[in-house]
């Protein structure tokens, strides 16, 4: 075992992830974090008026031994004591005329259900869902990190994978808003542009729902801050350190070396390794001051596009819900006028019911979120004028609730707590670049899965990335993974073995 030193900038998932490997793996690490006491980043919740926000998970891929990310949320302490809730529902999207499209996480319910409101897209249909049953008997592989594979790990990969491949290969290329356009049935083509971000590729969508099929993905009862401090728990007792409210300036280094960090109060901190796990742009361009960069890096922050960021609408409701089927996704209600929140134009409305979770609200009661994809730059020039600022978000807000109340009757009155969420709000407690709440999308025109971006700088040894902005897609699988693969990088720089054993 090394001993050696390791600091790790930001305890998201993806830092606390590296933390809990450097452990296990003899080394000494210190996680700083800027937030004043709550680890995960954006995979955090937070208390109104007796209700719990929760600001995260939807589903959470490896809650079930039949994805193998389940292995990494077991060594990284996650699952103990968890109980996970697996909506028959992925999402729900009801027309104004009543007509709905449920997309079922059974896939012999969701073939009959597709085929019967659509049966003039019958080929199409049968294409989609005979894809759609060979990603449930495929799983992504996450032993060994790809930057220390070799030419047989390669090749074993292709060939046990080959099946999953031809699939991504396939589904890469095609983005949910164009799979839309195929279809003639007009709820179809209005569906599937919602079912994520429009622009992503479908694979994520296979996947997703063979996830959801096999129960190896769901939902944690208590969300998203108590999964996240679970992960802390682990971290600390394999003798970790986390200091909170120690946000990172700079990355000192000298001749080509990190050596350590400096904070904004001005106290620097030294170590053998530095790993950043916080926001991609702000590590490389000011914690760096854009010293290590190539036309790799540049392309990376110029060419790819990041998840589009969110307006964030909690409301506490005195409603139980009880007769309203849980969705993983959530339910998508068409609008009889578009509802523009930032310039972005939405022609329904999402909403999220949290009925499925007691802890997030008092008995009887329930926690509902509305996402609205928006506009970075229009929310960042409002917040210069606070009045101006609040005021939107709160007639964004009092639009939802009179849209909800059409669909839920008396819903308006039974509100008794509102919480808006701007982009803003995003970056001042988490840094992520523009907003992005998953760094950056995989889309046909811009990445793949599978495709790997560079975890270290040119020019800077001793230095690693790992998170969200080095893993195209993100999500919490992904970002565990990440920390994980970079402490396997350091291990080999090290001649030493990769365990997860401690
Ligand atoms: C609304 C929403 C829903 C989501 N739903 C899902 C889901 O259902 N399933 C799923 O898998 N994923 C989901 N995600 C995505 C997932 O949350 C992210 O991809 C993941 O949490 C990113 O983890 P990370 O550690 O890479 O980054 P972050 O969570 O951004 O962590 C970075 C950390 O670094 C800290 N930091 C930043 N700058 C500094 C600094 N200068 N000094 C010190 N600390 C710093 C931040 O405070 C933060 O704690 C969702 C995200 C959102 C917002």
């Amino acid at each position: 075992m090394s001993g050696k030193s390791i600091l790790i900038i930001g305890g998201g998932i993806a830092g606390l992830s590296a933390g809990c490997y450097g452990q296990m793996n003899g080394f000494q690490t210190r996680i700083f974090e800027m937030h004043k006491k709550k680890p995960g980043g954006l995979c955090t919740s937070w208390k109104r008026q007796g209700y719990i926000v929760d600001g995260c998970i939807h589903w959470l891929v490896g809650s079930g031994p039949e994805s193998s990310f389940h292995r990494i949320w077991q060594e990284l302490g996650a699952l103990e004591d968890r109980r996970f809730v697996s909506p028959a529902e992925y999402a729900r999207v009801v027309a104004a005329d009543g007509r709905e499209f449920i997309v079922y996480t059974d896939i012999d319910k969701l073939s009959r259900h597709m085929r019967e409101i659509a049966p003039e897209d019958k080929a199409i249909i049968d294409e989609f869902i005979t894809d759609l049953r060979r990603c449930t008997r495929m799983d992504a592989p996450v032993g060994k990190a790809p930057e220390t594979a070799g030419i047989f790990d390669f090749l074993k990969l292709v060939v046990t994978q080959f099946p999953l491949l031809r699939i991504l290969w396939k589904w890469n290329k095609v983005s949910y808003a164009e799979f839309g356009r195929r279809f003639k049935n007009p709820l179809l083509r209005e569906a599937f542009p919602l079912l994520f971000t429009p622009d992503f590729s479908l694979s994520f969508l296979l996947m997703t729902l063979g996830w959801l099929h096999n129960k190896a993905a769901a939902y944690p009862i208590g969300g998203s801050l108590e999964f996240s401090r679970a992960i802390e728990k682990r971290y600390l007792s394999l003798g970790g350190e986390m200091n909170y409210r120690a946000k990172v300036a700079k990355i000192l280094t000298e001749n080509g070396r990190a050596l350590g960090i400096r904070l904004e109060d001005g106290t620097e901190h030294r170590a053998d390794f530095v790993i950043s796990a916080a926001d991609g742009h702000a590590t490389i361009y000011e914690m760096l001051d854009g010293k290590y960069v190539d036309d790799t890096v540049k392309n990376y922050y110029e060419k790819l596009v990041p998840f589009h960021p969110l307006l964030h609408i909690a409301l506490g409701v005195n409603r139980s819900f009880q007769d309203v089927p849980a969705t993983a996704h959530g339910r998508f209600f068409e609008l009889s006028s578009p509802l523009v929140v930032g310039g972005v134009e939405h022609k329904h409305l999402p909403v999220h019911i949290y009925n499925f979770d007691p802890t997030l609200a008092p008995e009887g009661k329930t926690l509902l979120t509305v996402l609205l994809q928006t506009n970075f730059e229009y929310w960042n020039k409002l917040r210069q004028n606070d009045e101006q600022y609040k005021a939107e978000k709160e007639k964004i807000a009092d639009t939802v609730v009179s849209i909800l109340d059409q669909r839920f009757p008396g819903l308006a009155a039974q509100v008794e707590m509102r919480c808006v969420s701007s982009p803003t709000t995003f970056v001042r407690y988490t840094g992520n670049w523009k907003g992005s709440f998953e760094g950056w999308q995989v889309t046909p025109k811009t990445w793949n899965f599978g495709k790997l971006m560079r975890k270290t700088l040119p020019g800077l040894d001793n230095f690693y990335m790992a998170g969200h902005w080095v893993e195209p897609g993100g999500g919490l699988p992904a970002v565990a993974m990440s920390g994980r693969n970079v402490m396997q990088i350091i291990c080999k720089k090290e001649k030493q073995k990769f365990t997860t054993i401690r």
